[in-house]
């Protein structure tokens, strides 16, 4: 049996996490036991989401994967896995970022140098 991974609780409601699966190209849902095919071809999404508030984790694809972070062959479990990772993953990595564009007031919104909507 696949090992479990707990899943934490919505960073901004706390609420209780799911967890969906999409065929990459066509976007329609899949099983977290659809086979792969022969040759690994399908590639698939997967992103973790907050079930009483709609909060989304990071949106994982095995296309991106294998491209940007050489991860090959994988299932619809394993992208799912990885999604779950993610979403659990919490860190202030970006925050340097944040406090930059604070510092320029981009954290504002709107921001001042958009223009009005005009009705
Ligand atoms: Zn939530």
């Amino acid at each position: 049996m696949t090992e479990q991974i707990k899943l934490a609780p919505c960073p901004f409601c706390e609420g209780p996490p799911c967890i969906s699966a999409f065929d990459f190209v066509t976007n329609s849902p899949v099983a977290i036991d659809r086979p792969q095919t022969e040759c690994f071809d399908e590639c698939y999404s997967a992103h973790v989401w907050c079930h009483d508030c709609g909060a989304q984790g990071p949106d994982i694809d095995s296309c991106s994967l294998s491209t940007f972070e050489h991860i090959f062959d994988l299932t619809v479990l394993d992208v799912m896995r990885i999604a779950a990772e993610r979403w659990n993953d919490r860190h202030a990595k970006a925050r340097s970022l944040y406090d930059a564009g604070d510092n320029e007031r981009l954290n504002l919104f709107p921001r001042n140098d958009e223009p009005e909507e005009t009705a």
